[in-house]
């Protein structure tokens, strides 16, 4: 069954809760945020992100500042505004958003290549070292934004930048002769490939990502390959030498994915991964894949999931650690790995529609994705504690990473921007649909039109109290199915003020109602 993600431009979030922090997103995060990736926040840790664009295109003269990774942070603010624009559109915005879009293009290499750190810094070192140098997860950002662009403004620019760079990916990875038989030390590129198969329709894309997530893990181990290769440098030594080359099971590739039985490893690596394979499974009908996932899944919430949706228990790698060791004083959590489980999530959800998906999704954006961001949207935690111990947190060996309060712009700025994307995109989690049935997953205040030919207006006071009203607009027979949560002990659905028998309708967490809509019917769930 095909199931067809809400675009965003078919509904707006009015609700007074979301939309003030949608509103904090478009008024203060991403004009923040654009000042910090300019090095225009003096209090902030320096950015250079933009100026590593303008010396790659050949723009200024300059060294490459900042972390391997640094592009990232560019991307991801690009995709938010993007999600943004839907919301509400800003012409001055899609202005600047366009000019960093041609800086971008003009930082491309001929071949399609496009990295500032290896452009500047390290021109000969290319793809030498997958397994610790972000080089794929940064064009996987890229990608993401690229298409995030084209869906959010229908503009070709960027999406045909990073056609070019996926393309070029494509010549330099595979099993043929002459190609690397390489894949990423961090994932990303897997779910971002997926997002640009399912916009170009290009087969190749979804090849490519089959052939990272097959090969990964695979004997004779391609880390190990590299190594030798490069005369065994290593680029961090955070945990000794060449640990994230030794430490396979941190980046989940210490085994084939088949062969995987738990979630291990660094947690935003582990989520990222399997967002893009639940994709692949359901577009490449792969069983198998799909088997993985389910198994994979059922070991992190069973056992690894803080009850904030938090995920990644240990400092020490950002990593998961063994079943049921959940402390609360101690704990990692970073934002990151909870938007990512959002991904996951809605990916399984995509899968197969049952309700416990949506539980986590809701679980973790309300606990912990939100929570990473300060009120004023200026400040954002990384890590994010159940338990803050007055003097210790954020100063014992043991409670380093723990801050009592938010910090402002990190050096590692993953976080930040990704609130913003995720937060800014709320609605396409909100609601989903395939060719029979529209699906309401989580409550948002706002309207969405269907494809069904139906209009929904939902009224909600989520999450502080327990409703959603949703009232009718247009005519159709057809089935809306609203998630009932696992959490509510005691749930009351209505049609037009009419309990509906819950038991009769109620399946894997969604009640169906199928009936001919009319205009004005109301549907009105209480928790
Ligand atoms: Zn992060």
């Amino acid at each position: 069954m095909n199931v067809l993600e809400v675009d965003l431009h078919k509904l707006t979030v009015s609700d007074p809760f979301l939309g003030q922090y949608q509103q904090l997103v478009r008024d203060v995060v991403i004009p923040y945020q654009w000042a910090a990736l300019n090095d225009r926040i003096a209090e902030a840790e320096p950015s250079h992100a933009i100026e590593n664009f303008r010396i790659a295109a050949g723009l200024q003269d300059g060294e490459f500042y900042g972390m391997v990774f640094q592009d990232s942070d560019v991307a991801k603010w690009l995709e938010a505004v993007a999600w943004s624009l839907c919301q509400k559109p800003d012409a001055e915005l899609e202005k600047t958003a366009d000019e960093v879009i041609e800086l971008v293009a003009a930082a491309q290499c001929e071949d399609g290549y496009l990295n500032t750190y290896f452009t500047v810094k390290a021109p000969d070192e290319r793809w030498t070292n997958l397994a610790e140098c972000h080089e794929l997860y940064c064009a996987g950002h890229l990608i993401e934004a690229g298409v995030a662009f084209f869906q959010a403004t229908g503009k070709r620019r960027l999406l045909e930048v990073v056609c070019r760079l996926a393309d070029h990916i494509d010549s330099v990875f595979g099993l043929r002769e002459n190609q690397l038989r390489g894949y990423p030390g961090h994932p990303e590129i897997e779910l971002a490939l997926m997002r640009l198969y399912e916009v170009t329709q290009q087969p190749r894309y979804m090849a490519l990502a089959n052939y990272f997530v097959e090969q990964r893990g695979t004997q004779p181990h391609f880390y190990d390959i590299e190594y030798e290769k490069r005369g065994k440098t290593s680029f961090w030594n955070t945990y000794g030498p060449a640990w994230m080359v030794m430490d396979k099971p941190y980046s989940q590739a210490h085994l084939p994915l088949a062969e995987q039985t738990t979630a291990v490893g660094h947690a935003v690596r582990f989520v990222y991964l399997m967002a893009g394979v639940a994709h692949l499974a359901r577009l490449s009908k792969n069983e198998g894949k799909r088997q993985d996932c389910l198994r994979l899944w059922k070991n992190m919430v069973q056992r690894q999931l803080y009850i904030t949706g938090g995920i990644g228990s240990q400092s020490s790698g950002e990593a998961f650690s063994s079943d049921y060791d959940l402390p609360n004083d101690t704990v990692y959590a970073e934002s990151c790995a909870s938007i990512g489980l959002m991904f996951f999530a809605k990916k399984m959800l995509e899968n197969e529609h049952r309700g416990e998906y949506a539980d986590v999704m809701e679980r973790a954006f309300y606990n912990t994705v939100l929570a990473g961001m300060q009120l004023d949207g200026k400040r954002f935690f990384y890590v994010n504690p159940l338990e803050v111990v007055p003097g210790i947190s954020g100063k014992a060996v043991t409670h380093r990473a723990v801050l009592p309060t938010r910090p402002q712009w990190y050096a590692c700025a993953c976080c930040p921007p990704n609130v913003a994307r995720m937060v800014s995109s709320f609605g396409s989690y909100a609601y989903s649909e395939n060719e029979d049935t529209f699906f309401i997953d989580l409550y948002a205040g706002g309207t969405v039109k269907t494809e069904k030919g139906i209009t929904l207006t939902c009224e909600t006071d989520f999450p502080h109290g327990g409703t959603a009203k949703y009232t009718i607009k247009g005519e159709a027979e057809t089935t809306v199915a609203i998630r009932i949560p696992a959490w509510s002990e005691k749930s009351l659905l209505t049609v037009n003020g009419e309990a509906v028998d819950l038991n009769a309708v109620t399946k894997d967490g969604y009640a169906y109602i199928t009936r001919a809509w009319k205009d004005g019917d109301t549907l009105a769930l209480t928790m």
